[in-house]
């Protein structure tokens, strides 16, 4: 069956890669949906598209921040018209259900409303000067052309979390999504053009991360780079970057714990874990993926959480009645399996699932059962690397002081969860719990776009995206304006 054929947008124009080679982009859920073929894009690619973004600068900056966020407003508009269409879409490309991607499709309407507010926003701060009849202030600047990389379990709401902010601070983008699910970023940019975007201020290079990718962290007339992904790439981002000076924002990996005290509301909490954990099949740098029970009520949440676990219906995420979809590919499946083995090998009890399913309905694509693991002791790999899969790993804990001791041992930092009705207990963990984000009677996932998102540790490199994405994509400018007629010198002429 015939397949379309997507090309790279450069300058306002749809070119082929320089090589002509292009990736085949497969519903994982069904691997004989062509959903089409996309560029294999190399270095020469990346400078076209830089040298295309280098030339809209030069106009894009000039456009006055509000009149930029007009764009973003009616992007979010028809994004909303578009939601049913692009969501089906993206479950077709990515695996996860559809009540996720239109999820994800809303997290885009919801980005571009907030980020349209802040082209009337991006504030400066005026300060009195130091010498009479002299004037101080400090305003935002665009940083220039900026390269977005994006993984593939947000294929429209990660690129709209960098592209947004950054169009509307002055910037224009070229953008690399992931390999495994590119059409949702062209959906996006699609609608960004139809909203009046003018040529060149996005660009779009698709293609593989060493040789699409790289490039463009490596590229001397880009000005940043924001990157979302494994802390393993995230890594070689940072160093690659740090040859030409580029300011980078890094959003990695996570090992998410969820704490359930005692005085817990179970119910509650159960509902949390298995939204947490096996939501978008696990594949969230916010899943839950480590579950610490207080001892006294851990029988009793095992018992439930497995018998609903086992009950959850895995499929093809277009059919509404399936809650958990494939995992993204045969890579991701071999590291659930990897992570099964592993977590058996040291020791810990495997209460349902920790296989792929390849039978009947899913001999096309690439599931895993939802998988439990108990008996996990902190020091195990399962409790401290990330799996990105439907595996989740059972702790147990006598204190709530050991349970935050439990939750701080790893090296990620970026999502945290508190179960429990004793406010005292839900203030301490809000204040010593090592991440980026910390819910209280709720699991680990359920960001909004208009907080801070990032975390610490290994999972980030400082920068946040929602709040905060404004002072990442804008460098400050101090301004001093001498309207005294004579030359005045700071820090002299009016020393004692
Ligand atoms: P990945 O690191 O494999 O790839 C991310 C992106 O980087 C892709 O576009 C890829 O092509 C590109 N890339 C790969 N090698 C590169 C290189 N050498 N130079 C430049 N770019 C390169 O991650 P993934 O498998 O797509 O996504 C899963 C990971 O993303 C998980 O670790 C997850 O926790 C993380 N993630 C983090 C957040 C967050 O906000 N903290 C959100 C979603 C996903």
């Amino acid at each position: 069956m015939s397949h379309p054929v997507y090309k790279n947008l450069v300058g306002g124009e749809w070119v082929p890669a320089a090589q002509g080679r292009t990736i085949l982009n497969l519903n994982p859920a069904d691997h004989g949906d062509v959903i089409g073929a996309f560029p294999a894009s190399v270095a020469a690619d990346v400078d076209a598209a830089v040298a295309a973004a280098r030339r809209a600068f030069a106009s894009w900056r000039l456009v006055p921040a509000p009149k930029r966020a007009e764009i973003l407003l009616r992007t979010g508009t028809l994004l909303q018209e578009r939601k049913e269409k692009y969501a089906r879409e993206m479950t077709r490309e990515m695996g996860k259900v559809l009540a996720e991607t239109r999820g994800d499709v809303q997290e885009a309407i919801d980005e571009a409303f907030y980020v349209a507010g802040e082209g009337r926003r991006l504030y400066g701060v005026t300060t009195p000067s130091e010498l009479e009849k002299k004037f101080a202030m400090s305003v935002r600047m665009p940083v220039g052309v900026v390269g977005l990389i994006t993984p593939w379990n947000f294929p429209m709401a990660i690129p709209s979390w960098k592209l947004f902010p950054a169009l509307v601070a002055g910037n224009t983008c070229v953008i690399k999504p992931a390999e495994d699910t590119p059409l949702s970023t062209y959906n996006l940019v699609e609608t960004l053009i139809d909203a009046g975007l003018p040529p060149g201020v996005v660009n779009i290079v698709s293609g593989e991360g060493p040789e699409a990718g790289a490039p463009l962290v490596e590229h001397a007339h880009v000005r940043a780079i924001s990157f979302t992904g494994s802390s393993e790439v995230g890594s070689l981002v940072a160093q690659r970057a740090a040859a030409t000076f580029k300011q980078v924002s890094l959003e990695m990996g996570g090992k998410n714990a969820m704490i359930v005290l005692d005085d817990a509301n179970l119910d509650l909490a159960l509902d949390g874990a298995l939204w947490g954990a096996f939501g978008t099949t696990g594949q969230r740098c916010t899943a839950t993926s480590r579950i610490l029970l207080q001892k006294r009520i851990a029988g009793e949440f095992t018992e439930k959480l497995v018998a609903r676990a086992k009950k959850l219906r895995v499929g093809n995420g277009l059919d509404e009645s399936v809650e958990v979809g494939p995992q993204i590919n045969k890579q991701q499946i071999d590291t659930s399996t990897k992570y099964a083995d592993i977590a058996q090998r040291e020791g810990a009890t495997l209460l349902c699932g920790g296989h792929a399913l390849c039978a009947g309905e899913y001999a096309t694509g690439t599931f895993f059962e939802p998988t439990v693991f108990a008996g996990v002791k902190p020091a195990m790999r399962i409790a401290r690397e990330e799996v990105f899969g439907p595996v989740v790993s059972l702790l147990e804990f006598d204190s709530f002081e050991e349970a935050i001791a439990i939750a701080n041992s790893i090296d990620y930092g970026l999502s945290t969860a508190l179960y429990t009705r004793d406010v005292n207990r839900a203030f301490t963990a809000m204040r010593d719990l090592e991440a980026g984000i910390t819910y209280i009677n709720a699991p680990t996932i359920g960001a909004e776009v208009h907080l801070p998102f990032g975390g610490v540790k290994q999972t980030g490199n400082g920068h946040r995206e929602g709040l905060g994405a404004i002072e990442f994509f804008t460098t400050w400018k101090a301004v001093y304006v001498d309207y005294s007629d004579k030359l005045q010198r700071a820090q002299i002429d009016n020393a004692e």
